[in-house]
Order: C-alpha cells, then structure tokens, then sequence
C-alpha cells in the first residue's frame, strides 16, 4: 500500500507538470470592460422586460455561452465522480488493511484513546490528501486553466494546496478526535452529540477563518481610494453595516473571476471586494454587486445558513449511523474493525456521508439559493443599479450556464441563474421609470461606431 501512495503521488505531479504545458493558451471568454445598456433595457413606460432581458442575454456570443455552458455541465458529472472516486479510495482504504494499520500506529504511541483517534485522524488526512491528488489537479488546476479561470502556474498552486492542508491538519485531526469522543460517550445517540457540536464548529469557522485562514492565501486590505471607495461606503453606511468592516483583496492571485463576499461573525463580520471587480467592472456593477453582499450581512445569512446547514448535516449524520451499524455488522469482522467507535472504520463513515450529502445537493443548494435570490431583491432596492447588476449577471454567465431547465436549476444552482437575476433586475427596472441610474448610464448604441 505505501507503495501505490508513492506511485500515485508521482503520477499526480507528473499530470501537474502536463497540465502546466498544456495551459498555455487561455480562451476568449470575457465580456469587454464597461457598463453600455443595451437600447431595449432603457427605462420608460416602453420598457417590455422580456425584450429587456432577451438584449442582455444577447451580449454572449453563441461560441461563449457553449463554452460557459461545457463549463457548468461538466461541473455536474465532476461532483458524481468526486463522490465515486472517494468510495472507492475508502474500499481501497479498508479492503487493503491501510487504514486498521493506521488506527494501530496510533494505539502504538499511545493509551489514551482520544490521542489514538488524534493520531489516526492526522495521518488519515494526509493520505487523502495524496490519493485526491489526481482528482484536485484536474479539477482545480488544469481545467480552470482550461476555460481561461485560473491565474496561477503549478508552483504557487501547489503550495496553495499545502497551505490547506496545513489547515486541515491543524483544525480538523482535534475535531475528529472529538467527534469520537462524543462516539466514545454517547452510544447510539452519538449523531445529536455531533450534531450540536457542527453547529459550534461552524460559528467558529465563521467567525475564525477571515481572521487567520484567509489572509494566508490573499491580501487584505482598505480599499482604495477614489470614486469606488466614495459610493461603496457610501452604500455601506446607507445600509448600517460599519464602514471599516469594507475591504479589497487580490484574488487575481489565483482566478480570473469576479466576487465579492460578507464573511465573518458578529466582531469578525466583513465585506470583502476582489480586485478583479475593481479592476474589470464599471461603478453601477460593483454597487449593484456590493447592494448584494451588504443584503447577505444586513438579513444576516451567516448565522441562518449555519442553522440550516446544522440541521442538514445532522440528518446526515443520522443516516451515517444507521448505514454505519448495518455496515459493520455486515463486514466489520471480515475487514478487522471493532464497531463504530474504532477510527479505522472513519473511511466507511465518510464514503457514507458524501453519498448522503450529494443526494441532498438539491437541498442545500435550494437554501443557499434562496438566501442569494434574497439578496438580489435587496441589492436592487439598495443599490439602485438594475444595469449594472444585469451586467455583472452577465459576466458571472459566462462560466454559469445562462438558462438552466427548472429541474435544473433546483438540483445543481447554487445561486439564482443569469436568466432569473437579469429578468428579475429588467422587472425592478418596469417597476421604477424614473430610476435615475439607468437613464445615466451609457448606451450600447452610442457606444458603437
Ligand atoms: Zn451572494
């Protein structure tokens, strides 16, 4: 077995070094810099919202709006093999002996069994690490170079990924130790025990991460100074949210995307632009983006998604033991593991836990998605920028398909579509004529020789 991890790493670094030569030549795929409304999209009592909307969803080419959607579709198969690939490293895991090896290195160094289980959660995540190498490559690495999304060379991403991992070592090796304390304790009751205990682990991770994590991957800093800076504290103060709390970060380190985000909790609480944003988009797109973000702080999201994910998780955690017990007494001689409190029964949890979690993908993604589309309604209101937001609807479309199927749209959307986020802007913009804003804003015709 040390020798396939072996083997396998240095597949996974020679596919590394592919990917960089074969990263060479990024894809045509952003829209132009610039806010020009398109003619049908003018405010007045002529404004027919379908139209309005139909002349946005115009400004991708047929070529571009293939390409975003091989980009998205192709997302959805990766989630499926993601979760298959890791069934079957944890059959591997198991079926080898690899993993009980482990938990007995652990009993070697010491009694205690919460150092045991310290010890074993710790080389475990490392030896993931190194068998979903190959999947991360791909996915991370070559493929975002591929549609023209990433920015780094192999190096830097490489070291990117190690400073995860770092991460994960020190915050998650304490947390499965605890969870099996908790396994240890509290019997067949354990999941209500990790159940409560996601929830503080999540408001941590909230509050915690923009403090000491992020920063280890970008800078943060003030932003800078100029008009941006004048009407996005402006906003800021507008919607009571403190302006110190508004900051820039160079997320052009590693991506070509545009974002912004509200992350932190109650002191920590902060809302944060990438420069890609500040350096591709016109002022109406980064308040209509910034009107968006500020709604997520203002109807405070982080705390009603930590409750909605809680209870999401903890019905998965309920199925992983039910699954868990079914399991062992199946197999649990056979594979040497000595009931659900023995930590090299930990891959079986897991592969039970991501089959449960994709099929509830339709959920959790129903409920982010329905705080995004919340806050949209806000931005509009907020902002004032029904333009400027169709248009960064558009540039965040050219690597999300456009116009999902309903169906679809449930199942793998995370976020309110292109399609719905213009049309809904076009219909806030028929509902306000004299929105000042869009009658400013310059034409595409003007802008045309
Ligand atoms: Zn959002």
């Amino acid at each position: 077995m040390h020798a396939i991890v072996r083997g396998l790493f240095v597949v996974a670094l020679l596919f590394g070094f592919l990917a960089q030569a074969q990263a060479a030549s990024p894809i045509a795929r952003d829209l132009p810099p610039g806010l020009n409304v398109p003619d049908a999209a003018r405010p007045g009592p002529a404004l027919d919202v379908d139209r309005a909307t139909e002349a946005y969803l115009a400004l991708l080419s047929p070529e571009q709006r293939a390409l975003s959607d091989a980009y998205f579709e192709g997302g959805y198969w990766l989630q499926l093999w993601g979760v298959l690939y890791g069934v079957v490293v944890a059959a591997l895991l198991l079926r080898s002996g690899f993993s009980q090896h482990l938990r007995d290195i652990g009993r070697r160094v010491s009694q205690r069994p919460w150092l045991q289980t310290m010890i074993y959660a710790f080389l475990w995540l490392v030896v993931m690490f190194v068998l979903l190498l190959p999947i991360s490559i791909y996915q991370e690495y070559f493929r975002e170079h591929q549609y023209g999304l990433a920015t780094q060379t192999f190096g830097p991403w490489f070291v990117d990924q190690l400073k995860e991992l770092m991460v994960s070592l020190i915050v998650m090796s304490p947390v499965i130790a605890l969870l099996y304390a908790a396994v240890r304790r509290a019997g067949t009751r354990w999941w209500v025990w990790a159940g409560g205990g996601v929830f503080v682990f999540l408001v941590f991770v909230l509050m915690l991460a923009p403090v000491f994590v992020d920063p280890l991957f970008n800078d943060y800093k003030p932003l800078r100074e100029g008009a941006v800076r004048g009407a996005v504290l402006s906003l800021a103060r507008a919607n009571q949210i403190p302006t110190d709390n508004v900051v820039e970060f160079d997320a052009s380190r590693q991506t070509t995307r545009i974002s912004a985000n509200v992350a932190g909790f109650m002191g920590t609480t902060r809302v944060a632009l990438n420069d890609n944003l500040l350096d591709k988009t016109s002022l109406a797109e980064i308040k209509a983006v910034m009107g968006h973000e500020m709604g997520h702080y203002v109807l405070n999201h982080g705390l009603r998604l930590i409750v909605y994910l809680t209870l999401v998780i903890t019905f998965a955690l309920w199925i992983v033991h039910r699954a868990m017990d079914a399991a062992l007494a199946r197999w649990g001689a056979r594979l040497k593991l000595e009931g659900r409190s023995d930590p090299a029964a930990l891959p079986l949890a897991l592969a039970i836990f991501s089959i449960v979690l994709l099929l509830l993908t339709p959920l959790t993604n129903s409920i982010v998605r329905q705080a995004e589309a919340e806050a949209d309604a806000f931005g509009l209101d907020a902002a004032g920028e029904p333009n400027g937001f169709a248009m960064a609807a558009m540039r965040l479309s050219t690597y999300r398909k456009l116009r999902p199927g309903p169906l679809e749209e449930i199942v793998f959307y995370d976020h309110p579509s292109g399609y719905d986020r213009v049309h809904r802007a076009m219909t806030w913009l028929k509902e306000h004529p004299d929105n000042v804003p869009a009658k400013d804003s310059p034409a595409a015709s003007a802008a045309k020789p």
